[in-house]
């Protein structure tokens, strides 16, 4: 017999902690991450593998996950709309809780307001899928810009001016040089 395949819902990022959990407090596990997921984000475009490494510690009541990750995403400038790619670096630190107390197999009490992501599942599987798309996220910038002196687009014809510019700039006058410019034309 085959051993069977496991299904398209697990993914590198989850991992059975049975062992860890039966460990003394302050045992631990390092995993280096290197792999792919799959869309974490319908907002959000990653387009690079995920590297780096996290640390699993026992502590009282669960497992402390602590690690640094990067990847590279696709965003949209805020001042001229193009979508570029840029490296996101961020770190996680979370507590995991087990549903179910792994030598007795009864379940434990949560609290009312235990994050669902952040729980260990009853097969003792802790997925850190939910916890990564969450810090990512919040890792990346509010208003982020495709380069720091990105010019945007021309308010009055959209006219990238990355690319070059346009014919509205001549005819724009700053409203402090038209009045100057009107002044000198009376006096003269
Ligand atoms: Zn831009
Ligand atoms: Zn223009």
């Amino acid at each position: 017999m085959r051993e069977k395949r496991p299904s398209k819902a697990s993914h590198a990022l989850q991992f059975n902690v049975a062992q860890l959990l039966k460990d003394s407090s302050g045992a631990r596990r390092v995993y280096n991450i290197d792999t792919e997921l799959p869309p974490l984000d319908e907002k959000l475009t990653v387009v690079a593998p995920f590297h780096g490494q996290v640390q699993f510690i026992r502590v009282g009541a669960g497992l402390l996950v602590t690690g640094n990750l990067e990847t590279s995403v696709e965003l949209e400038c805020t001042r001229c709309l193009s979508v570029f790619r840029t490296r996101a670096h961020f770190e996680i630190e979370e507590e995991f809780h087990p549903t179910l107390d792994v030598v007795t197999g009864t379940r434990l009490p949560q609290k009312p307001d235990q994050d669902t992501a952040t729980l260990i599942d009853e097969h003792h599987i802790l997925d850190l899928a939910e916890v990564i798309r969450q810090d990512l996220l919040l890792s990346l910038p509010s208003s982020p810009t495709c380069r720091p002196d990105c010019h945007g687009l021309c308010p009055h014809c959209g006219q990238n001016l990355n690319e070059g510019s346009c014919s509205c700039e001549e005819e724009i006058v700053d409203p402090r040089w038209a009045a100057l410019k009107e002044n000198v034309m009376r006096e003269t």
